[in-house]
């Protein structure tokens, strides 16, 4: 296919119409299992847990919108977490950003720790800090940028030029910055990771994720490591996440603006102690973020100045953002990541991570900008007055 634009690849790369019945959008195959003509003799599909056409045309939508070559789609993102880590072996050691999601790092300490991973945690950000891990000569360098929730960047370019001095498999969780404002293998990753549960999915009505790199050898073994393990998406649900696609760049747009607006709104709030959001000139990675990314994203977090119990009350007071855990849907939501997404992860090493026990996070919605920033007045007038 000719080199296309962003846009038009969500809409028509793996999306054509159906060559048999000239269908638009492609059907969705409910088929656990294919009819072959002779033992061993089939059109390419054998058993859905390996391998589906829902599967095959998402992969290679994900593929051309991360600039990579292969795509392999996943039953979660911790789906692809879990393959991408299971590429590795017993005695292996994984460093990775201090400050990532908590089913992750729950997955690195009470899964694969079990089976001998070692699990070394860095603030990626810090060159310095990353240079210095690669002395244990990890297989695999796992970076979240931005990391979820403090929403920290790391240098992509020069943290995979210094891992790959040391043969270190760099993997990217590109979840929050999506393949619209950042391409990870474009700045020297190996694996780009996403959970396409959040904006690539973009509507809180799937679970799914991917792994897409430019090595065949990688995604053979994520194909392979799919079907061993059972980590397969529903067909339902990769069709779902091909729909989703098609308006992700519009949609990423429109996040942006109001996240933009929110931290811009919530830095000049007498009762905001800290915004944490990469757009914003205070935001300590600000350089970097505006050198790699074509744009900031979505979510924003901020610290309130409540009492820790009084802030739980007031999270749960909004009109327009629901508290709930995820993010990337077209809805604005809100999340206590100390109570919710990042309970898992104990309060020592959330201390360690530099996640505040008062920390909000909001993924901000598709609404209108006007419409948020009023809930969030109001809400906080609210609560003022309580405290008056
Ligand atoms: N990576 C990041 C950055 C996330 O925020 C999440 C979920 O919140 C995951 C991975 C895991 O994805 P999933 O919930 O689809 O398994």
């Amino acid at each position: 296919m000719k080199p296309r634009s962003f846009l038009t690849h969500a809409i028509h790369t793996g999306q054509q119409p159906d060559p048999h019945t000239g269908s638009v959008i492609p059907p969705i195959y409910m088929t656990s299992t294919y009819a072959q003509e002779f033992p061993g003799a089939h059109k390419g599909y054998d058993y859905t847990r390996a391998g589906n056409p829902n599967f095959t045309h998402l992969e290679e939508t994900l593929a051309s919108l991360e600039q990579g070559k292969f795509a392999t789609a996943f039953s979660s993102g911790l789906g692809a977490i879990t393959a991408l880590v299971s590429m590795l072996k017993s005695g292996d050691t994984v460093v990775a950003s201090y400050d990532m999601y908590g089913g992750t790092y729950r997955l690195f300490r009470q899964v694969f720790e079990k089976f001998g991973i070692r699990l070394l945690q860095v603030d990626t950000s810090d060159l310095e800090a990353v240079q210095k891990s690669l002395e244990e000569q990890p297989a695999l360098l796992f970076i979240e940028s931005p990391t979820n929730p403090l929403l920290r960047i790391t240098d992509i370019r020069k943290v995979a030029g210094l891992a790959h001095r040391y043969n270190t498999i760099v993997a990217v969780d590109n979840t929050f910055a999506t393949p619209y404002f950042q391409n990870p293998l474009a700045l020297g990753a190996d694996v780009v990771i996403h959970s396409t549960t959040k904006y690539l999915g973009g509507h809180s009505d799937i679970i799914g994720g991917t792994l897409i790199t430019n090595q065949g050898g990688i995604k053979e073994q994520a194909d392979f490591l799919r079907k061993a393990m059972g980590l397969n998406p529903s067909p339902f649900d990769a069709w779902l996440t091909s729909r989703g696609i098609k308006t992700l760049g519009l949609r990423m747009e429109q996040h942006q603006k109001n996240a933009m607006a929110i931290a811009e709104f919530l830095q000049q709030h007498p009762k905001v102690k800290k915004v944490y959001y990469p757009g914003l000139a205070s935001h300590a990675n600000h350089g970097v973020a505006q050198a790699q990314m074509s744009g900031f994203g979505g979510i924003v977090s901020a610290e309130f100045d409540f009492e820790l119990e009084i802030m739980k009350r007031f999270i749960a007071s909004f009109e327009l953002f629901t508290l709930a855990e995820s993010l990337g849907g077209v809805e604005s939501l809100v999340d206590h990541p100390a109570s919710m997404t990042h309970a898992s992860i104990p309060a020592e090493e959330r201390k360690k991570a530099g996640l505040p026990d008062g920390l909000v996070r909001f993924s901000v919605g598709i609404e209108d900008s006007s419409d948020l920033i009023e809930d969030l007045a109001e809400t906080l007038e609210t609560f003022q007055a309580r405290e008056r």
